[in-house]
């Protein structure tokens, strides 16, 4: 390896002598809460976005880096002229900062060995400590062929960011982005959302289905289900584990309680929609609703994540078993509408997934309607870049260096080449997306270690 021990322990030295700036740094990016906002003029994600990415670029600007903002979408970072040899890139928007926070989600709080505030592992920390690990890789003076950081503003919201930046400027051919997780992620599934819908015409029975809701977000598997059905009475109700019930004026209010997770693990959850589905599937109505919850009980059976019985179950060595969430549902008075979320594996196109769940659904008296297709993403393993990369996460773990693959998209995933690289440990919760996430001091130092070390691996 190039980056041999004694040029690791250098840049050790360097990036631990930058820490309290790094941290002083991550305190002043997490205090703008650069969550996507309303476009305003020459602020595409609003004025937090832009703020922030100002005040990154600025920041580079002083530690000696060339910079461009890219009309406030994504900006460079560059080391060296012409064509990169490599590309790192982090982004700097971040999501919402939700309910259930111990310290100021805005704020960076230092407690417990620990820093917490909205973006530090996701991926404000991730950036900054890429950015004193290419100032620390500069300093040795070993970096040959050019680099270029992009730092992007919408990674949450569909990263519109870099089909901007891919308009204007190439992405380097060797990419990564410490924005998913270590060793290297090289296999994302594909993805598929779909809409179905089906209309009453009779709907007032006598025992009636009044109201089915559940989840509120397409890509999690949903906690709390809820049905509101008249003229039953309390005995009626088969109440088991995991439900409860509430009288109401006109009706009974039935509350299905499961556990969330994210679409592409649904394993790791409980689907409260599925059980509510088959909870009333099995109580006695005459009613097209009622014929309607027969047939999701039988598509979407509770329990069942790989598909079968929506005819889509499929699998492949390199990335495992397609998922299914039924992860949103609503039924009033006039209909049934329902949204679930397929990752499916790398050998398979969506075209055929899609065909096949249309199948099933139509065959039960089901509109459908396909509202996102994205097709799996996949670098070869064997590629000297993915290799360099594990011989860096090796050479400074001491752990074992290998590829995964997993259910949900990095920001690279419509990329041509680009691995995540980083920056969460195996193993390890951080909180992203939810209430405390963190970051831990030594890791931001590791990180800054990681992009030093690779950029001299891949520069030099
Ligand atoms: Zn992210």
């Amino acid at each position: 390896m190039k980056s041999d021990k004694n040029i690791r322990k250098i840049i050790h030295e360097k990036c631990s002598d930058y820490y309290d700036e790094m941290e002083q740094f991550l305190k002043e990016l997490v205090a703008i809460p650069s969550v996507m906002n309303k476009a305003e003029i020459n602020m595409p994600y609003g004025e937090n976005s832009a703020k922030v990415l100002d005040v990154f670029l600025k920041k580079a600007e002083n530690l000696g880096f060339k910079t461009r903002n890219i009309d406030n979408y994504a900006g460079t970072i560059d080391i060296g002229e012409g064509k990169p040899e490599l590309g790192i890139l982090c982004h700097l928007d971040v999501v919402d900062a939700g309910k259930g926070w111990n310290y100021p989600p805005f704020e960076l709080t230092k407690a417990n060995g620990k820093l917490y505030g909205r973006g530090t592992t996701d991926d404000k920390g991730p950036a900054v400590s890429v950015l004193y690990g290419l100032k620390a890789a500069e300093e040795t003076e070993l970096i040959k062929k050019p680099v270029r950081f992009i730092v992007g503003c919408n990674e949450e919201n569909g990263s519109d960011d870099l089909e901007y930046y891919c308009k204007m400027e190439d992405l380097p051919e060797k990419l990564y982005t410490p924005d998913g997780q270590y060793p290297v992620i090289n296999i994302e599934k594909g993805m598929i959302r779909g809409k179905f819908r089906k209309k009453f015409s009779d709907f007032q029975s006598e025992k009636s289905i009044l109201k089915i809701y559940g989840g509120n977000t397409v890509n999690a598997v949903p906690s709390e289900a809820f049905a509101e059905i008249s003229n039953l009475t309390e005995d009626e109700i088969n109440i088991e584990n995991g439900f409860s019930y509430e009288i109401l004026k006109s009706s009974i209010k039935i509350i299905s309680k499961g556990v969330s997770a994210h679409a592409s693990t649904p394993d790791n959850g409980k689907n409260a929609l599925t059980a509510l589905i088959e909870l009333l599937s099995h109580m006695n109505f005459n009613c097209e609703a009622s014929d309607a919850l027969k047939s999701l009980s039988q598509i979407f059976p509770h329990g069942e994540t790989n598909g079968e019985h929506a005819g889509v179950k499929c699998s492949d060595s390199k990335s495992g078993s397609l998922t299914l969430v039924l992860s949103v549902l609503e039924l009033d008075n006039n209909n049934i509408e329902g949204i679930f979320d397929i990752r499916f594996p790398v050998n398979f196109k969506s075209e055929e997934i899609n065909n096949k769940i249309q199948k099933t659904l139509e065959s039960h008296g089901f509109e459908y309607q396909c509202i996102l297709a994205s097709e799996p993403h996949y670098v070869d393993e064997k590629s000297e870049f993915v290799q360099t990369l594990l011989k860096v996460y090796e050479s400074l773990t001491g752990k074992k260096g290998n590829c995964i693959a997993i259910g949900g998209g990095t920001y690279v995933h419509n990329t041509a080449g680009g691995v995540a690289f980083g920056a969460e440990m195996p193993g390890k919760e951080y909180n992203i997306h939810c209430a405390d996430e963190y970051t831990v001091p030594e890791e931001m130092i590791l990180n800054a270690e990681m992009t030093a070390n690779a950029v001299i691996e891949i520069c030099g």
